[in-house]
C-alpha cells in the first residue's frame, strides 16, 4: 500500500545523518518503507491521501533499555535504595508473575509506548517467548533476550539457563523481522566468568547483539573491580571477549576513561537512563565525556519500577537538563544530539541500521507530533520544541512499519478498554 501524509514539518535526515527541516512537504510511504520526502509536486501517486495539519513528522522514538511488563510493578518501592529496592519491593513480586502477567504487562507498556511515541524498544525480562509474541502482535519494533543469569559457577545455577539463552537466538522467528531475537547478561554481578565466558564463545558464530547492565552504582563498579583484579564491569567484559559482537550497556554511570576508550574502539553502545539513575539516586552518567571519546549514546526509559514511566520525551528532555547541569555549561547536549540519541543512535546500538532516521529507503517508523497546543507556538526550533517543549501527549500518530499502529488516542492492534480489564485482573492475584 502507498501513502502519502501531506502537509506537515518533516524531520529528515540527510546522507551524512544530519537533520533537515522540510516544512509544508509530503511524504510517503511505500509498504514497510519511506520512499519519498519532497514538494508534492513531484511526489509518486499514492492510495491514500492523509492531511497531517501541520503536525510534525519525526523518527519514532527508540527506547534501548526497558523492561516493559513491569508496568504491573509501577512505582513499586518508591523511595528504597537500589539494593534494598530490589531485594524487598521488586524479587517479592517477580516471583509471583506468571506468563500471562507477562503478556498483560507487555500490552501495557505497548499502549503507554505507541501513545508515547516509541516505535522501538529493547526488551529484557523473564519468558521472553510471551513478550515476543505480544510485541509482535502488537506490530512493535523489538529487540527479545532470556535475561542471562549464573549464580553459581560449580553447577548452574538457574539450571539449564545457557541453553534457553542460545535456544532463543537460534529459534525465534518473526516473519516480518521486527522482533529480533539477542543475547543478555543481566550484568556482570548477577553472572560467573565461564557463563559470560560461554555466551562470548558461542556469539562468535550467532553474531547478534548482547545486552547487559553496566556499571550502574558504584558499589557494582568497585565491587566488580574487587572479583577481577581491579578491572572494571567494562574491562572485565573486554576480556572475556563479549565486547567483539555490538554490546550495548545500560546505566554506565560510573564508567571510567579507559572504559571509554575500550568501548569506542569495540563499537559498544552506552544506553543513558537519566530518571532511572536520579531516582534511585545511582548518578549521573558521563555522557560529556562518552559522547567525546567517539561512544554511540542511546537513550532508555529502564522498568517502570524505578522511572515510572515509559515516555521518551521526559527521558529526552531530562537528558538534555542533566548533561548541562553536570557539566555545568550550557552549550552541551543540543537538542540534535539528544535527538539522534532517542532515535538513530538507540537503533545502531540495538543492532539496526535500517531504521531510526526519517530517510529515503529506511523503515517507515514515524511520529506525528502535533502543534497544535499553546506550549508548541511558536516553533521557532524544530528540534528544540521537540526536546524542550513537546509532551509525550502531543503524539498524535505512530508508525511502525509503514503501519499506523496508534492514531489521536485510538489503538489498531489493540482492544484498549480489555488491557485494561487484564491488568487489574493480574495485579489483583499478585497483589492480594
Ligand atoms: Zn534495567
Amino acid at each position: 500500500m502507498k501513502l502519502k501524509l501531506k502537509n506537515c514539518i518533516i524531520l529528515a535526515t540527510d546522507e551524512n545523518g544530519n537533520f533537515i527541516v522540510y516544512k509544508h512537504e509530503v511524504l510517503c510511504v511505500d509498504n514497510d518503507k519511506i520512499s519519498f520526502i519532497g514538494p508534492d509536486s513531484e511526489a509518486p501517486v499514492c492510495d491514500i491521501e492523509k492531511d497531517m495539519k501541520g503536525a510534525v513528522l519525526m523518527p519514532g522514538l527508540v527506547n534501548a533499555h526497558c523492561h516493559g511488563p513491569m508496568t504491573l510493578l509501577r512505582g513499586v518501592g518508591s523511595g528504597l535504595a537500589l539494593q534494598e529496592w530490589l531485594e524487598t519491593a521488586i524479587f517479592p513480586v517477580e516471583d509471583k508473575l506468571k506468563p500471562i502477567d507477562i503478556e498483560v504487562g507487555e500490552k501495557l507498556a505497548v499502549m503507554e509506548m505507541l501513545a508515547s511515541g516509541t516505535t522501538y524498544v529493547s526488551e529484557m525480562y523473564d519468558f521472553p517467548y510471551n513478550s515476543g509474541k505480544i510485541l509482535s502482535e502488537t506490530g512493535m519494533r523489538a529487540n527479545i533476550s532470556r535475561v542471562g543469569l549464573s549464580f553459581s559457577e560449580e553447577t548452574e545455577i538457574p539450571k539449564g539457563r545457557f541453553d534457553e539463552c542460545v535456544e532463543l537466538v537460534k529459534n525465534w522467528k518473526d516473519p516480518y523481522d521486527r522482533v529480533r531475537a539477542e543475547f543478555c547478561l543481566h550484568s556482570e554481578y548477577l553472572t560467573n566468568e565461564g557463563f559470560v565466558r560461554r555466551i562470548a564463545e558461542v556469539n562468535k558464530d550467532l553474531k547478534t547483539t548482547v545486552n547487559i547492565h553496566v556499571s550502574e552504582t558504584l558499589r557494582e563498579h568497585e565491587e566488580c573491580k574487587v572479583r577481577h583484579n581491579g578491572l572494571t564491569p567494562i574491562q572485565y567484559l573486554e576480556k572475556c571477549g563479549i565486547l567483539d559482537n555490538r554490546t550495548y550497556a545500560a546505566h554506565c554511570v560510573w564508567v571510567e576513561e579507559e572504559d571509554r576508550r575500550i568501548m569506542a574502539a569495540k563499537g559498544a553502545s552506552a544506553i543513558h537512563n537519566p530518571s532511572s539513575n536520579c531516582k534511585l539516586a545511582s548518578g549521573f552518567a558521563p555522557v560529556k565525556d562518552l559522547m567525546d571519546a567517539k561512544v554511540n549514546v542511546g537513550i532508555g526509559t529502564d522498568g517502570t519500577a524505578s522511572n515510572n514511566n515509559l515516555n521518551m520525551f521526559e527521558e529526552m528532555h531530562l537528558a538534555a537538563l542533566l548533561i548541562k547541569c553536570v557539566g555545568k555549561d550550557a552549550t552541551l547536549g543540543s537538542a540534535e544530539e539528544i535527538l539522534k540519541m532517542a532515535t538513530v543512535n538507540g537503533a545502531k546500538a540495538m543492532g539496526r541500521d535500517d531504521t531510526g532516521e526519517l530517510r529515503v529507503g529506511k523503515k517507515a517508523d514515524i511520529i506525528a507530533v502535533s502543534m497544535d497546543k499553546p506550549h508548541m507556538f511558536p516553533a521557532f526550533d524544530i528540534p528544540n520544541i521537540l526536546v524542550y517543549s513537546a509532551q509525550a501527549s502531543d503524539v498524535i500518530m505512530t508508525m511502525v512499519d509503514g503501519k499506523i499502529l496508534y492514531e489521536n488516542g485510538e489503538y489498531t492492534t489493540i482492544d484498549a478498554e480489555k488491557v485494561k480489564a487484564e491488568v487489574r485482573e493480574s495485579i489483583e492475584r499478585i497483589y492480594n
